[in-house]
C-alpha cells in the first residue's frame, strides 16, 4: 500500500544530487516533518568515479561506487538506497518532492511545477548560468524517478520580490531592467524565510512585526534587512556574486575593474572566473575557508607573510559585515529587533560574531561576551547582554527543512484549491 507519508527534497548542483528525505508526522502531531535520510551524489556525469554518499534512520553514512552518468541515473541510485534503507519500493511513499531552485526571477512564491513554470526556470538560466540548468536536470530527473508525484520548485529569490524598488534597481539604463530583466534578486531566500520564521517565534512576536538584520554568513555568504517580516534588502544582486566577501567570490567592487581588465586582455569568461573562484578569502590568504585563517587572526600573534594576508582577509570579511549591518540599521530606521547570525561563520565563529558586533552600544547592540563563546553548535541562542535593546541570535539554519515546509503547504493549497472547482 502506498502509505505517502514521506517529503523527498533535492538540490542539485552541475556535478552533484544533495538530498534529504523527511517523515511527515500525522496530523494529530501538527504536521512535524522530521529528517530520516541524507546524502549526496557526486562527481555526476562522470560515471568511472560517481559515489553516494548516505545515511538512514540514524545509520553512519556510506559511500558506495555508482555509475552515474546523468542526474537521473543518480537519482535511481538514491532511490535504491531508500528503497532498501526503508521496506519496499520507497517511491510509493512519497508524497511530494521540492527542488532547490536558485534563480526564479519574478517568481515570489513556491510553486507546483508545471510546463508555465518550468519555462521560467529555464528563462531564468540566462540570469543563473550555473545553477538554474542543473537544477532543471533534478527536476526532470524527478519527474521519471517519481512519476506521478506532485513536485514543488523553492526559488532562492523569492522571499526578496518584497524588496521595493528603490533596493533592487541599478542606477544603469532603464532599459536593461524592461528589455533584459536585469536588476537586484537576492538569493539565500529560503534561509532567511525560515530564519525570519524561527528568530519572530524566540522574540515572542508575530512574524508581520518583526524586524531583523539576519547574517547568513558562510562559504556563501548575504546579509537581508527585514521589515515585518518581509525583506526590504538584501546584498546579493542579479547573481550570488553582489554584496559581502565570500569564501572564493570578491563581492562589491569598483564595476570598473572588469573593463580594466578586459581592456588588459582578459576574456569575460576569466574575469568571471576570477570574481567567483578565485577572490574572496582564496583570492586574498590562499585558502577559501575561515577556519584555516581565523587562529592567526584571534590567536596568539604570529608573523610571517601567510599569517599576515589571513589577517588582512578576516578584517575585509569583517569591514564588508559590518558596514552593510550599518546600512541596514539605516534602512530600519534604527527599529531592529534582533541581529541573527547563521550559517557556517554564523553560527559557528563565536570572535566573529564578536567583532561584527564591537562598539556597536550607539544602536542598542550589545553583545555578552560570556553567553556568545558558550553558544553551542547547532543550537539556538540569545548571546545579547540583558540591556542590549536589540537581540543578537544564532540560529541555526535549516535550507531543506524550509523548503518540505514548503512543499507540503503547495501541495496541500492545490490540492484544497482542486477541491474548490
Ligand atoms: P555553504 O552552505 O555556503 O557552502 P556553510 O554555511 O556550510 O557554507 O559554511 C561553510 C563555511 O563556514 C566554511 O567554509 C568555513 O569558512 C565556515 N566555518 C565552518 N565552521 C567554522 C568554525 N568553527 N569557525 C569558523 N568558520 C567556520
Amino acid at each position: 500500500m502506498a502509505l505517502r507519508n514521506k517529503l523527498m527534497v533535492i538540490n542539485a548542483g552541475s556535478s552533484s544530487l544533495k538530498f534529504k528525505l523527511f517523515q511527515m508526522g500525522q496530523a494529530g502531531e501538527g504536521g512535524a516533518l522530521s529528517a530520516i535520510a541524507s546524502g549526496v551524489c557526486e562527481r555526476v556525469g562522470d560515471p568511472s568515479a560517481s559515489f553516494l554518499r548516505a545515511k538512514a534512520n540514524g545509520s553512519e553514512e556510506s559511500k558506495a561506487q555508482h555509475a552515474m552518468p546523468d542526474h537521473t541515473s543518480a537519482l535511481g541510485a538514491v532511490a535504491q538506497y531508500l528503497s532498501s534503507a526503508f521496506t519496499g519500493d520507497f517511491t510509493k511513499d512519497v508524497h511530494g518532492v521540492g527542488h532547490r531552485v536558485v534563480h526564479g526571477r519574478h517568481m515570489s512564491q513556491p510553486a507546483l511545477i508545471s510546463a508555465e513554470v518550468r519555462s521560467t526556470i529555464e528563462q531564468a538560466a540566462d540570469l543563473a548560468p550555473l545553477h538554474n540548468p542543473p537544477n532543471l536536470m533534478g527536476i526532470d530527473a524527478a519527474l521519471q524517478t517519481f512519476a506521478g508525484v506532485p513536485q514543488v520548485a523553492v526559488f532562492d529569490t523569492a522571499f526578496h520580490q518584497t524588496m521595493p524598488p528603490a533596493a533592487f534597481m541599478y542606477a544603469l539604463p532603464y532599459e536593461l531592467y524592461t528589455d533584459r530583466a536585469i536588476r537586484r534578486y537576492g538569493f539565500h531566500g529560503t534561509s532567511y524565510k525560515y530564519l525570519t520564521t524561527q528568530a519572530a517565534k524566540m522574540l515572542g512576536k508575530p512574524e508581520a512585526e518583526t524586524n531583523l538584520v539576519i547574517c547568513h554568513l558562510g562559504a556563501g555568504s548575504s546579509m537581508c534587512a527585514v521589515q515585518g517580516g518581509r525583506s526590504v534588502d538584501t546584498s546579493m544582486g542579479l547573481t550570488p556574486l553582489e554584496g559581502l566577501m565570500m569564501g572564493t567570490r570578491c563581492g562589491d567592487i569598483d564595476p570598473a575593474i572588469t573593463s580594466y581588465l578586459a581592456a588588459k586582455g582578459m576574456s569575460p569568461k576569466e574575469i568571471d572566473q576570477m570574481m567567483n573562484k578565485k577572490s574572496g578569502f582564496l583570492g586574498l590568504a590562499g585558502n577559501a575557508d575561515l577556519r584555516n585563517h581565523a587562529e592567526a587572526r584571534f590567536g596568539p600573534h604570529v608573523g610571517g607573510d601567510a599569517a599576515e594576508r589571513s589577517r588582512l582577509a578576516v578584517d575585509v570579511y569583517i569591514r564588508r559585515v559590518r558596514k552593510y549591518l550599518g546600512a541596514y540599521f539605516m534602512h530600519l530606521d534604527g527599529q531592529v529587533d534582533a541581529i541573527v547570525f547563521s550559517a557556517g561563520i554564523g553560527e559557528n565563529s563565536a570572535p566573529m560574531r564578536r567583532e561584527f558586533c564591537r562598539g556597536m552600544e550607539f544602536a542598542g547592540v550589545k553583545i555578552d561576551e560570556a553567553k556568545n563563546e558558550g553558544a553551542g553548535v547547532g543550537k539556538a541562542a540569545d548571546v545579547a547582554a540583558a540591556d542590549s535593546r536589540v537581540r543578537i541570535l544564532v540560529l541555526p539554519t535549516d535550507e531543506e527543512l524550509s523548503i518540505a515546509q514548503q512543499t507540503v503547504d503547495v501541495i496541500a493549497a492545490a490540492s484544497s484549491s482542486a477541491a474548490a472547482v
